[in-house]
Formats: C-alpha cells, structure tokens, sequence
C-alpha cells in the first residue's frame, strides 16, 4: 500500500519511486527483457526514464515493474471509456435543429416509422445519420464503446526521475514547511504522506491551513493534547472545526456556501429549477452537532490556548456569529463551569459580555478624522493589518507618509506578504483596470477600482506603483542579506524567468500527471490542440451531462464552440453526451486548428468545462489538452481521440463548488497554452466573460517570476552567476522549481 501511494505522488513529481527492497540483483548495464518492455510500454503513454532511474528499475522486480506501468496506465486513464458521442468527428455528421424538431414530433404522436434505440426514442427516418452516432443523436444516452487505437503518436516525451525513500521523506518535511498555502495536489499528497510517515518533533509547520491536516492526522491517532500545542489562536481552533465539517481548510462562511450551491443548482427550465430545495439542503448540512468527547476535546484546547481572554475575544469578532452557534453545539458554557477550565470560563464571559475592544474599529475611528499619527501608530503595531491596508491608506493620507511609517515595520511583514504587495500593486494603481478578485469559496469577480484614484493623475499612480516595488526589493534584499550564505556562485536555469512565484492563486484541481505552477506557459509542437474531458468513471448509469467547450476571443467580437454549436472557424466538437454509461464513464472532444484561428484573426482560445446539468461539476471529472508535432488520429470506427503519449497537462476535478471552468487559455500569436485555472457560474460557455480572462492573464504577468528573485538573493549575498550547473554552489533549474513547497523556501519567512 505505501509503494503504491509513493509512487502515485513521485509522478506527480515526475520521477518513479523505487523503494530499497524492491531490487532483487546489482545495478548493471544491460537492460534485461522485462525493463525493455516496460520502457516501450512508458513510450506508447508518452513517458521515459532517465539513466539513472533506467539502471535502478532494471535491477527490479518483474512485478514491480509491472506495478510501475500499471501505475502509468492509472494516471493516463488508459482504462476509462474514451469514446464520444460521434464516430469521426472530425467530420461534421450535418445535423440540424429540425431533426431534433421532427424527433420531438415522431416521439410525442408515438410514430413508429423509424429506428427505436435502446434509450427508447424512435428516430425517424431522414434524421440523424445514425451510422455516425456511438449512441442516440436525441438524447446524448452512449451504447457503443470503442478502445483506444491510437498510441505514442506524441513528439515530446516526458522524462521520470529517480525517486528514493529519502527523496519522499524530504518531499514530505517540504509540504510541511511549505510557506504559501499548498494547492490542491499538495494537499492530497499530503494526506497521504501523513499515513506513512511520523510528524517530526519541533517542526515549524509553515501554514495555518497545513496545521489542520496535521492537527486531524494527530486526532485520529489520539494525540489531541500534541494537536492542542499546534493551535495558537482561537481563529486556528475555528479552522479546524469548519474543516472538519465542510472539508474546507479556509473559513468560508456558512451563507456563502448556501448561496453557491443554491446558484449551482439553478438550471434554466424552471421545471428543473432545484435552488430552492438544494438551499435548504446545504442549510441542514451546516447543522452542527458534536459528540461528549468532541465537545471536551475542544473545551480543553480553549482553556489551554496560550492568550489572554480579551486578546482571543477580539480575534473571534469578525466571525461572532459563527462563534456562537459553534459554542452552543460544543456546550462550551456546561464545561466551563467544571473544575480546571477556568480559563475557559473567563473567555466565554469576555466573549458573551463584549468586555473586548475591536482594533479595526478604533482605526477607522482616527482614519476618518484624518488623525495620520494616531492612525499610524496603531496600524505599526499591527503589521499584517497594515500591509493590507496599505494601498488604500496611500491614496488617503498620501504615499509619502505612509510609506514612511511603513518602513518601520517592514522586517516585521512576511516576505509572502511583501511579494503579494508588489504583485497587486500594478493593477489597484491603475484607474481603468478591473480587479480580479476570488473570495474564499466564491468565484472570480471582477471590482471596479478604487474610487480615490480619480483624484490622482497618472503619473502619480505610476510613482506610487513604482514605490512599492522598491518597497519590495529592499524588503527581500534585506532578508537575503541577513541570511548567512559563504558558497560564492550561482546557477539560474533560463526557463525560470518564466515561471511565476505562486502566491496568491491556488488550485483547486488535482494533478495527477507531472505538476505544473499555475501560470506555467506550454509552448505547442504542432498546430492542432485537442481538448478533452472524461467523466462519470465509477458511477452508475444516469443523466448527468457535462459540457466541454471553449471561447474564442478576437479583438473586437468572441465566437464559441459547445453542443449547441458544434463547428465554427477552427473548432469542431465531438458531440454532447447528456447520460452517462454505466461506470466507464464518456469523454468529448474538441480540436482546435490554430493556423485557421490565426488566419481569422483570433487572439486567444478560453478552455472551459461546465456542469449542464444540476449541481456542482463532478468528481472523478478529467480535464486537459493534447498536443503533438505529428497528426493526431480520430478513429473513423469509434471516434476515440485519446492518445495519453500527447497529453501536454490534465487536471482532476476533486471537490469545488465551481459551476464553470477555465481551465486553460491558448495564445494564438504566441503558440503557447497558459495553464490557469478560473471558476465563473453559469451553465454555458457563453456566460464566461472574455474580459475576466484577459484581466486574470495580466495577473499572472504581473507575477514576480522565480528568475528575478533569485537575481536579488544573487546581488545581496554576492553570488556569481555561472552558466555551468557542474561548477556552481547553488543550482536552480526547472527541475528544483517543479517542487513548489520548496520554491517557497526562498521566502525566508
Ligand atoms: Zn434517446
């Protein structure tokens, strides 16, 4: 079970995970029968291996190697059912809305001149082109399935590492450390590396929203007295709870799940219209309830937080109401009045009597009275408050003198914060640019900028942008500085000026197949990217349908390809799939000509995946893009278009309460595909608002890359720059950026 996990997460890590055990003779040179057939069965799903890992896994097992390829096969979901709806689909079979018409017709008068499908529809003569069709053209139910025909035809190979014991353990003590929140795969990983491995003794673990993982690892163990030393407010006590019960690891409020799941369930025929029943649904299951040793579980790390009562009072303010309803369900008051938990005692009295101020409060008080110094030197004694504030107390009291106060306090803000500062920096300061922001649990929405700005002229706001990125280099010059560092050169791999320092985004999808950073550029090989979706493996048969599509974007006009619209310029689609099979799950497809969108003057190709039908996306969903120097084949047959060898990035659809997706926008002039991911509600492609994209790829530009922070670690510790990864001190290539939890070391703190 360990191997099997271990060498999930390596390919994820692009390596393969080769315990000490599984080696049965020497390393030698030659390759013997079983390791020939493995490397030329990787091939055909599009990976190989590496010299070393070449040499280590022939020493292996037969059935390890034979674990190693079935592994290969699960992440490429060679055994799912690939077939569309429409057998070469490359052609367009000519349908039209009158032979859905005369269908409707011939159905509701019960005629029976025609083909009746298993489905149950009669379709009638002079319709669909039924030979074209793996199901019924009506109602998007499949009948037929066809196997994968086509392998390897992908130019680029991806090459897997060796990974040891020593490599995972280290990978583990990274996540741990990580020092911005872990995405989605790193989170899973995590779990799972947390059944295998112990919490190491006095390690600083780098993020509230890791702790928690941590904290549920301990409970489970029963260890909930070394899980109570974790918590340091009460606010990390609450984020364990809503954990617990929502399965988030940020505090999302209650109303803004209601409200999502109730907007996700609302369909456009009325009589499918379920929002009412589903928001009351979602309002039943944030109904807390706790057992007698949850709820002393809990009492006790109250009364054991290290905080005085006013203090932890004033921190569970702004989410008072969550507090209440979690200390009634806890029956917190009973135990407070027990022997030994006077602590707790005292801090539901200061709680429930509001025997606390609110800082926040008191600031705004001065801030609206223009008091610059009162305002001031309340917000330095909060420095995480006043870098967030930041921005909008520039425009208010002035650049100068804010940026003077905050000065002060720079070595007290954490470098992420500081990188965050710079990166939003040139979008708030500029008066016409919408801000793309996400609330916790909420899609992205774009907000107008801030009023104030009117008062300023342009090149002020271009001073104050300027400002804060010096602001930055000095605060993380100033910790490069600090850190004592005697190696003398530097290796600074070309590719890394292009991949962005994650900070703010995290995904919420799972990458099963080598992981990629959010914002990571894929230059195309050919001119054809195929689109794919796979869904429903695992499921019973039902309707439930979901939608691949995506948006063209021009400079002046968009155009889109979905099932309502199956071809245009440059796109054909594979057919809409409304049911699914019985646990093989259904796939469609598009592929997009780029040349063609290039000719038509196109600019850039949105992705995007919906849930048509009521509810969430599904999970077990499977996204991703296909790309390849060579022809991709579509089999005439069955009209499979899967080839895993051309996979370019994928994405899995674990949990979320996105309704629509993108999940990848393509570059037309510069023949890249940026991988990013945006949620937006709506049914159809058609409610993605081409402006919200080109907003959220300026953010990503606006990203300080990896590259420009290794440059400023280079200057302050007087670091050469070699071209030579043999001869250099510090080396950082693709390689080492590939492992984000650790890229965020750099961050100092
Ligand atoms: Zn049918």
């Amino acid at each position: 079970m360990n191997t099997k996990t271990l060498l999930h997460i390596a390919v994820r890590n692009q390596a393969i995970y080769i315990a000490n055990d599984k080696k049965i003779q020497e390393v030698t040179n030659t390759l013997n029968k079983t390791t020939s057939v493995l490397l030329a069965n990787a091939q055909k799903l599009g990976f190989t291996f590496s010299e070393a890992l070449l040499r280590q896994l022939n020493a292996t097992t037969p059935t390890y190697k034979n674990e190693v390829l079935e592994m290969l096969k699960e992440v490429t979901g060679t055994k799912k059912n690939w077939t569309p709806l429409v057998k070469g689909w490359d052609v367009p079979t000519g349908e039209t809305v009158l032979d859905h018409l005369i269908t409707v017709f011939a159905n509701a008068i019960g005629s029976k001149k025609g083909t009746t499908l298993p489905c149950g529809h009669l379709i009638p003569e002079g319709t669909f082109p039924l030979d074209r069709y793996n199901g019924c053209p009506f109602c998007g139910t499949p009948f037929e399935f066809g196997e994968i025909e086509n392998y390897g035809q992908g130019s680029k190979l991806k090459v897997l590492e060796l990974w040891t014991n020593e490599d995972a353990h280290a990978y583990f003590m990274d996540l741990l450390q990580s020092k911005t929140a872990l995405d989605a795969t790193q989170v899973d990983s995590l779990k799972q590396l947390l059944t295998i491995y112990t919490i190491p003794e006095g390690i600083k673990i780098g993020m509230k929203e890791t702790t928690m993982l941590v904290v549920d690892t301990l409970v489970e163990k029963e260890e909930a007295a070394t899980a109570g030393k974790l918590f340091k407010t009460p606010t990390d006590i609450l984020r364990y709870l809503w954990y617990k019960h929502t399965g988030f690891l940020q505090i999302i409020e209650p109303k803004t799940i209601a409200k999502r799941q109730s907007k996700n369930a609302a369909h456009i025929h009325r009589i499918l219209d379920k929002s009412a029943s589903a928001k009351l649904k979602s309002k039943a299951d944030l109904k807390l309830k706790y057992s007698r040793q949850e709820c002393r579980r809990v009492a006790q790390w109250l009364n054991e937080l290290p905080m005085k009562a006013a203090q932890a009072c004033e921190i569970m303010h702004p989410k008072r109401g969550m507090w209440v309803r979690f200390i009634r369900a806890l029956r917190l008051a009973e135990y407070s009045k027990k022997k030994g938990f006077e602590n707790l005692a005292e801090l539901l009295d200061v709680f429930y009597n509001e025997k606390y101020t609110v800082f926040q409060g008191r600031v705004n008080y001065y801030r609206l009275r223009q008091d610059a110094n009162k305002t001031f030197s309340m917000l330095k004694k909060r420095p995480g408050l006043f870098a967030r504030s930041l921005f909008s107390n520039m425009l208010w009291f002035g650049a100068e003198e804010t940026l003077a106060h905050f000065r002060e306090v720079l070595d007290k803000i954490p470098a992420r914060l500081v990188l965050t500062l710079n990166m939003y920096a040139q979008n708030y300061f500029n008066p016409n640019m919408q801000r793309s922001v996400k609330p916790l649990g909420g899609t992205n929405k774009r907000i107008p900028a801030n009023g104030l700005l009117k008062l300023y002229n342009a090149e002020d706001l271009k001073a104050m942008q300027e400002k804060i990125e010096q602001l930055c280099i000095e605060a993380i010059q100033l910790r490069f500085e600090g850190q004592e560092n005697n190696n003398e050169t530097i290796y600074i791999g070309e590719g890394l000026y292009k991949i962005p320092l994650s900070i703010g985004d995290r995904s919420e999808s799972v990458q099963d197949l080598p992981s990629a950073l959010m914002g990571t550029r894929f230059p195309l090989e050919g001119s054809t990217v195929r689109l794919f979706m796979q869904w429903g493996q695992g499921l019973p048969a039902q309707h439930l349908d979901m939608d691949l599509s995506c948006r063209v974007a021009y400079p002046n006009k968009s155009n889109f390809c979905s099932f309502s619209k199956l071809n245009i310029i440059g796109c054909k689609h594979s057919g809409d799939i409304r049911s699914i099979p019985n646990k093989v799950g259904t796939a469609e497809y598009i592929d997009i000509d780029v040349d063609a969108l290039a000719r038509d003057g196109a600019k850039y190709v949105s992705f995007t995946c919906n849930a048509y039908s009521n509810g969430s996306i599904t999970p077990n969903l499977v996204v991703g893009w296909m790309d390849s120097k060579f022809p991709m084949k579509i089999s005439a047959k069955t009209g499979v278009a899967y080839d895993p060898s051309c996979v370019q990035h994928q994405v899995r659809i674990t949990q979320g309460l996105a309704k629509g997706l993108v999940f990848g926008v393509l570059d037309i002039e510069a023949r890249e595909v940026v991988w990013l991911e945006m949620s937006f509600v709506g049914q159809v492609v058609q409610n993605l608002d081409v402006k919200g994209v080109e907003v959220l790829l300026a953010k990503l530009d606006s990203k300080m890359n990896i590259g420009h922070l290794l440059e400023l670690k280079a200057t302050a510790q007087h670091l050469k720059k070699v071209d030579d990864t043999n001869v250099a001190d510090e080396v950082y290539d693709r390689k080492w950026a590939m492992n984000t939890a650790k890229v965020t070391q750099l961050l100092v703190d």
